[in-house]
């Protein structure tokens, strides 16, 4: 899972970074509104952590222009005012959840823990494509009865192409997603994990196949029975 931070308090948004890779987030961290909406528009993100008072563009604006842009990543709103009209305000920009400075850590990510549950449907830990299963919470991927544990980083490109379905995830997006911002990854280090999993596809007997879009990216597709 992967967590934006927007944020212009250092010292509170690296606190906050710590804290969600403790719990095996990736952490992306941006100090002004309008840094932390070119990152939200990615929409690479699960979850987006976003502070109300931020320099350039506040919170509310943020995620009003999220929202328009068609993003529906889950965001918690921070603020040090506890006015209700902000939450209100907050609420109606289409921020999901909203909690009020200081919190303890355990509040916050029991918040994370709601919201990011509600965007998942209702059979949160598994995701399925075609004859695939892949448990979230112990990275195995599953074809009839036979499975396989798989990297972290397999795990994420396979949980990545499996939510998108038919759909083309784009090379890029998944160097963001799974290397991050700040990596020297490169095309060719995806390409090496497409075809561990490819390996992985065809060992469990799947009718799952990976297509490449030559220069773009990759999508699943179930192979017709002959
Ligand atoms: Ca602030």
């Amino acid at each position: 899972m992967r967590v934006l931070i927007v944020e212009d308090e250092r010292r509170l948004a690296q606190t906050l970074a710590d804290l969600m890779e403790a719990h095996n987030y990736t952490a992306d961290v941006s100090y002004d509104g309008e840094s932390g909406l070119d990152n939200a528009l990615s929409g690479i993100y699960d979850v987006i952590i976003l502070d109300v008072m931020l320099p350039k563009r506040n919170g509310f604006e943020v995620v009003r222009a999220m929202r328009d842009e068609g993003v529906k990543t889950p965001v918690l709103m921070l603020t040090a005012r506890t006015e209700t009209d902000d939450k209100v305000n907050g609420l109606d920009a289409g921020a999901d959840y909203y909690l009020t400075k200081p919190f303890q850590s355990r509040e916050l990510l029991a918040c994370i823990r709601v919201i990011t549950r509600r965007q998942n449907h209702a059979a949160d830990n598994v995701l399925s494509f075609g004859d695939l299963r892949l448990e979230l919470s112990s990275c195995q991927l599953s074809c009839g009865e036979r499975s396989v544990r798989l990297s972290r980083k397999e795990f994420e490109i396979m949980g990545k192409l499996m939510a998108n379905g038919a759909q083309v995830v784009t090379k890029e997006t998944l160097l963001l997603t799974v290397w991050g911002y700040d990596s020297n990854a490169e095309d060719n280090n995806v390409e090496v994990y497409i075809s561990f999993l490819r390996k992985k596809l065809s060992h469990l007997k799947s009718t799952v196949t990976i297509k490449t879009l030559r220069m773009i990216g990759y999508h699943l597709e179930v192979k017709k029975a002959p």
